[in-house]
């Protein structure tokens, strides 16, 4: 058994509890939580700064992190998703080595679970083997309507490779079609298949899908890929792609760096379990842009936090994306903070039950923020993993 106190124990369900009792069993099962005062036992570990639970990543490519440091920063988008194209190729070997390293970083960073794309089945055993709870995200990628079966079945096939949580997604708007979302969503009929797209990452993106012009066309012809069963929608991608999407499903929309406040009003008149996610550092690293945080409070959809992947980001460290948040956030409260970066995306892939919030019963990991910057994140902000 371990006691803990701080400053403050931020549970999130509830109000922080200023120097209230930890007691968790050996495991690091939550036993008890109280605001009752113990003057003095030795037992008890104290701290200052405050304790929260363990961080849930939400957004993540563990398979991209031998591309750290060598993708050129604030290119664009397309310019980006080229560099990826050409450079993600590596030794299987290296590949391994690098998620192995990134996967023990984001545990010592406080991180329990993550929310993984994958393109491949190569971290099918890390992910096993891994402290970390990890939800895999088969992802899919074709223009071509033609192909659409062609892709789901093979994504059927790698998804077979993973013992741990998984289901089958669709990349972005920008590389798949409207068939692709169309088979998605016929496969998943009756279970529970949890979606992420990425959603308006760039500007680019938006000219496509309203007037059927800009730089992605050229990129596909340069690709050689078939650009001709893509019509004009004259609407923004998230309004032609969202109507398509499953109603019985959890849907993370990932990044929404261009997304007006149109979009996000639009996302109301849907009975949809929708998320948002953002990464923020990787939105720095790739268009040196920031969403317009103030916009989502009007579409009260829970927010959570990804970091994206080593390809564009320096860190694999949800505390890292919180600074950036909490420095372009006005009037953004640490526990609302803290929600986004535990338990909204624990609820998104169903691990709720354990992680994300201090309740007896759960065993959400704990983590010490020290160093707080009048009682919020700030750039000298630290973190200890209690458990
Ligand atoms: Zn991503």
């Amino acid at each position: 058994m371990r006691k803990f106190s701080a400053d403050l124990i931020y549970t999130l369900e509830g109000k922080a509890i200023p120097r209230g009792i930890l007691i968790t069993d050996d495991n690091g099962r939550i036993l008890n939580v109280t605001e009752e005062k113990v003057a003095f036992d030795p037992n008890i570990e104290r701290y200052k700064g405050v304790i929260v639970p363990g961080f849930i990543n939400a957004h993540c490519h563990l398979e991209l992190s031998h591309l750290h440091q060598k993708i050129k920063q604030k290119t664009g988008l397309i310019n980006f998703i080229k560099e990826v194209i050409f450079t993600r190729n590596s030794s299987e070997k290296e590949i391994i080595a690098a998620m192995e390293k990134q996967d023990q970083a984001m545990w010592d960073a406080g991180i329990v679970a993550v929310g993984d794309i994958s393109n491949q089945t190569i971290s099918a055993d890390l992910k096993s083997k891994s402290e970390i709870r990890y939800h895999t995200f088969i992802e899919m990628l074709g223009f071509d309507a033609n192909k659409a079966k062609e892709i789901l079945a093979d994504a059927i096939i790698k998804k077979d490779a993973f013992q741990t949580p998984v289901s089958i997604t669709v990349h972005a708007p920008y590389s798949i079609s409207k068939e692709l979302v169309k088979q998605l969503k016929d496969y998943c009929k009756g279970f529970d298949n949890k979606i992420t797209i990425h959603n308006q990452e760039c500007d680019e993106e938006d000219e496509l899908y309203k007037t059927r012009s800009g730089p992605f066309l050229q990129f596909y012809k340069d690709l050689n890929i078939n650009t001709e069963t893509f019509t004009s929608q004259s609407k923004s991608s998230l309004q032609a792609i969202l109507p398509f999407m499953p109603k019985n499903q959890n849907i993370l929309l990932v990044h929404n760096t261009y997304t007006c406040l149109k979009d996000v009003y639009f996302t109301k008149r849907f009975e949809k379990n929708i998320y948002w996610c953002f990464c923020p550092n990787a939105n720095l690293y790739i268009e040196d842009k920031l969403p317009a945080y103030e916009f989502f409070k009007h579409s009260e959809l829970p927010i959570t936090i990804g970091t994206d992947s080593l390809a564009s980001n320096h860190t694999l460290s949800i505390l890292d994306e919180m600074k950036i948040l909490q420095k372009n956030i006005l009037n953004l409260p640490l526990n609302e903070l803290l929600k986004w970066a535990c338990i909204n995306g624990a609820k998104f892939l169903g691990f709720d039950a354990d992680l994300g919030s201090i309740a007896v019963g759960k065993k959400p990991g704990l983590n010490l923020l020290t160093d707080l910057d009048h009682g919020l994140i700030g750039e000298n902000t630290k973190i200890t993993k209690l458990i």
